[in-house]
């Protein structure tokens, strides 16, 4: 079968969150199953391209109401990732250093969807079995295959169209509607949702089969979806939960050249202590104490502005060391900031994205927090159990499905609530467990034998993809 997955992240290249890395992995185990996969992203003008080598495969033009934008397909030729990588390249608009939060966002991920058609639909290009589209940014797609005349060749192309996170849904206002190329107007209502045009919408109304990253986020969604709940609830049938999985073989104790000493289960007492080591000389931290850390986006959806509290109500009432990792909201990156004073040695804080820092984190905390509020999916939880760290989670989407509590004969420790309350209790019941570490080393190395990798959920899409080409 021939897939292509369209999205605007994909690890390495660029990554800002999950989608990278799903979309990093998800065509690599596809190919594995002896599937031509393709991945198309757009171009960016970041240290991966430097590092890289790509040709220019071919040249067109997309248009956008009254202009004119020159595109080139790329293809990187080195380093192998493991499957076939096409970038687009539109002068001004798909050449960015990073990935979002730009003026032109819009015209950009509109750009970007003209021009995939319009590539595949050139007689360069094989048209793929199938096509999947990541997120909003793809979300036009479906619509545009379905509805507009000059694609109709590849009307018999199935859609699927996976929601990595429906907080974010892309809405475009009528003014920018003369950027779509002609279609039948009677279908206009497709692409609307709540007086915008709303390619998330448009997506879940026109792809042939949508998904989302966890079976519980799936049931989530149907109440509560930033709107789309009743449109969720319409589409049902069409709807599947599939479990992320992670990249197995590069997030590997064992091989990780990114952390500071590898290991496996037979030596990961001495190996995670000399992770958390150099954490801790690093960091300024008590390698002697626990070390619960927080690796993420720093939102509201993670929970991120309970941070400063869960951090003075546990500092102030028992004896651990706290490590946050993450940028994002600017108030919350300066309470952060403000209580390294306040508790120098046990606590501390980087602000930024630093994807070594990040492997080294799971791979010397004892705890890693997750105080989501909403979590579609959440890898971090799937990274900290491969290489060891004990997940501390709200019950929440894809959280629910992979962290069964200690309680329970599982492996985590779970509350309900994202509150500082709920938060600083399973911080209390983490440090008994510390204190039982016979209990705590059984369990760290029962974690870090579950298997997580893509191999199950890369056969759950193809089945999928294989039902609707039939
Ligand atoms: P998101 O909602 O952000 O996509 P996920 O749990 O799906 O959340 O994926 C987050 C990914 O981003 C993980 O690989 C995590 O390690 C990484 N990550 C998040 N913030 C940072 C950061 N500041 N530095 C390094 N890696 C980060």
């Amino acid at each position: 079968m021939n897939i292509l997955h369209t999205s605007f992240e994909c690890y390495p290249i660029a990554k800002v969150g999950g989608l990278a890395d799903v979309v990093g992995a998800l065509p690599k185990y596809q190919n594995q199953l002896d599937h031509e996969v393709n991945v198309i992203i757009p171009f960016y003008n970041n240290q991966f391209t430097k590092d890289s080598k790509r040709e220019s495969l071919y040249k067109g033009i997309v248009r956008l109401g009254e202009f004119s934008y020159p595109y080139t397909i790329k293809r990187i030729i080195s380093p192998d990732l493991g499957f076939k990588v096409f970038q687009i390249y539109i002068e001004g608009i798909l050449d960015t250093s990073d990935v979002y939060n730009y003026e032109n966002d819009t015209e950009r991920y509109i750009a970007f969807q003209l021009a995939i058609l319009d590539w595949i639909n050139s007689e360069d290009s094989v048209l793929p079995d199938v096509i999947h589209c990541h997120d909003h940014h793809t979300g036009l797609i479906p619509f545009l295959i379905a509805h507009v005349d000059s694609y109709k060749t590849l009307r018999e192309i199935p859609t699927v169209f996976t929601i990595h996170n429906a907080q974010y849904q892309g809405q475009i206002s009528y003014d920018k509607l003369h950027y779509f190329p002609d279609f039948d107007t009677k279908k206009i209502g497709l692409l609307d949702w709540d007086h915008h045009i709303n390619p998330m919408a448009a997506a879940i109304k026109c792809s042939w089969q949508v998904t989302t990253v966890s079976p519980n986020y799936m049931n989530e969604l149907q109440e509560k979806a930033n709107g789309l709940e009743g449109l969720l609830r319409h589409e049902k049938t069409k709807c599947a939960g599939i479990l992320n999985g992670i990249d197995s073989q590069n997030w590997n104790p064992e091989t990780d050249p990114m952390i500071k000493k590898n290991y496996k289960i037979t030596n990961v007492v001495s190996g995670r202590k000399t992770n958390k080591k150099w954490l801790c000389d690093h960091f300024n931290l008590k390698a002697e104490k626990p070390l619960f850390a927080f690796i993420g986006r720093l939102v509201s959806e993670k929970g991120a502005d309970l941070l400063p509290e869960i951090i003075e109500e546990s500092l102030s009432n028992t004896d651990i060391n706290i490590l946050i990792l993450g940028s994002g909201n600017s108030e919350t990156e300066e309470q952060l900031e403000l209580l390294k004073e306040k508790f120098t040695g046990r606590y501390n804080v980087f602000i930024g994205y630093d994807e070594k820092l990040s492997h080294i984190i799971y791979a010397g905390t004892d705890f890693l927090l997750m105080p989501s509020r909403v979590e579609p999916c959440g890898l971090n939880q799937m990274y900290a159990l491969r290489y060891g760290s004990i997940p501390v989670v709200t019950r929440t989407g894809g959280l629910k499905d992979t962290v069964m509590d200690i309680g329970d004969n599982g492996f985590g420790i779970c509350h309900d609530n994202a509150s500082v309350g709920d938060v600083y209790y399973s911080i209390k019941r983490a440090i008994a467990l510390y204190n039982d570490q016979k209990k705590f080393r059984e369990i760290q190395k029962r974690i870090m034998k579950i298997d997580h990798s893509w191999n199950q959920s890369a056969n759950q899409y193809i089945k999928i993809y294989e039902s609707l080409i039939q």
